[in-house]
């Protein structure tokens, strides 16, 4: 993550199809906003607002965004890295409660996923140099990998004894970077709707959550290719949902011309094999992201079985070697945008 701040006069008219609708006869009211929180820029569009009420919206989702920023961070001193010395200690504590909920989500779906959502290995993470401003160059040593899978930290190692924590495996090290844009962008939809907006969306790169419409039609959203310039396919969504995509393109870095990316298997150490990229649509933000982190370690193979233990049923896999998997669900909403089509497989 990069430091915090807000890009103060950003708000933009972006895309011809907006300034398309502002041009038109009767034009809607649309404002955007970029925010810089979670190292990326995240994309608020409101629809339908006036323009106060999105200043002061803004101002409250800015103020949100790097206060999440700021207590999740995985390396930077946070709550995060408090709660991580405490764990380390192997003493009861009461936890921050700004932690708390994060500590109890991730629990539950790295338990579904078998492991392979596990925000429990952040040093392996470190040690890949992902627990960085800019990654590593080079793959750590194999003697250090193997180190700490043989210590296998899993969120099952932190004991909750009434409203204390006590960790029971030094190894373990809290990021939740697989999963907390996808919490975060719930939260910030949260303090829209409390101010009684209705039709937004909010975007931190690949976390998307969505409620309401865009104006007399759904919210367009592009899954990005993961291997050329573009969208592989898009899909409308509307109501409230969330999508999530992760990504071995987000951050890498090559070595002997072989891609090391940040996403993980906890069983090996090493970046998980086979998988480009996943998306997951859900009702629930944390879920789609911490799904799309394991289903992405869970690969070409296991991704169906571990789906349904997540309990998510749109998902869409796209394998190194091309090869597009997809639950029904989410077949039938996806449009391709690439000539031809990929290779399609529906798994039921
Ligand atoms: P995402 O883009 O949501 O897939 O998140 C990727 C980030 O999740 C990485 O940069 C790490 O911080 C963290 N991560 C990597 N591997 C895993 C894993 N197996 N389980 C949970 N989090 C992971
Ligand atoms: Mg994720």
């Amino acid at each position: 993550m990069s430091a915090p701040g807000r890009l103060r006069g950003a708000r933009l008219l972006l895309g011809a199809a907006v300034l398309l609708a502002a041009c038109g006869p009767r034009p809607e009211p649309f404002h955007q906003q970029r925010i810089l929180a979670f190292g990326t820029l995240v994309d608020v569009s409101l629809w339908e607002v006036d323009e106060d009420r999105a200043e002061e919206a803004f101002h409250v989702l800015g103020q949100e965004l790097n206060w999440m920023h700021d207590a999740w961070h995985a390396w930077r001193p946070s709550a995060v890295t408090t709660l991580n010395r405490q764990l380390q200690s192997g003493e009861p504590f009461v936890p921050d409660p700004a932690t708390l909920p994060l500590v109890d989500i991730s629990t539950d779906f790295a338990l579904k996923s078998g492991h392979l959502f596990n925000p429990a290995i952040g040093k392996l993470i470190a040690l890949w140099g992902y627990q960085a401003d800019e990654p590593g160059k080079t793959p750590p040593d194999p003697a250090l990998i193997a180190d700490l899978v043989r210590q296998d930290p899993r969120m099952d190692d932190i004991r909750h004894d009434g409203s204390n924590l006590r960790g029971r495996n030094p190894a373990v090290q809290l990021d939740f970077g697989g999963f907390a844009k996808g919490y975060g962008v719930d939260r910030a939809m949260e303090r829209l709707q409390a101010m009684g907006i209705r039709n937004a969306m909010v975007a931190a790169a690949g976390d998307i959550r969505v409620i309401g419409r865009r104006g007399d039609r759904a919210w367009r959203i592009g899954i990005r290719h993961p291997r050329q310039a573009g969208a592989i396919a898009s899909l409308d969504m509307e109501g409230d949902e969330n999508i999530s995509t992760s990504g071995d393109y987000e951050r890498y870095f090559e070595y002997e011309g072989r891609r090391y990316h940040h996403i993980i298997d906890p069983r090996i150490g090493y970046p998980a094999q086979g998988t480009a990229s996943v998306t997951v649509v859900s009702h629930n933000g944390a879920l789609a992201d911490a799904a799309a982190t394991g289903l992405f370690v869970a690969g070409p193979r296991e991704w169906r079985a571990t789906a349904a233990r997540l309990g998510v049923d749109q998902v869409m896999l796209v394998a190194t070697d091309g090869t597009v998997y997809m639950t029904p669900r989410m077949a039938e909403r996806v449009r391709f945008e690439v000539t031809p089509p990929p290779v399609v497989l529906v798994v039921p």
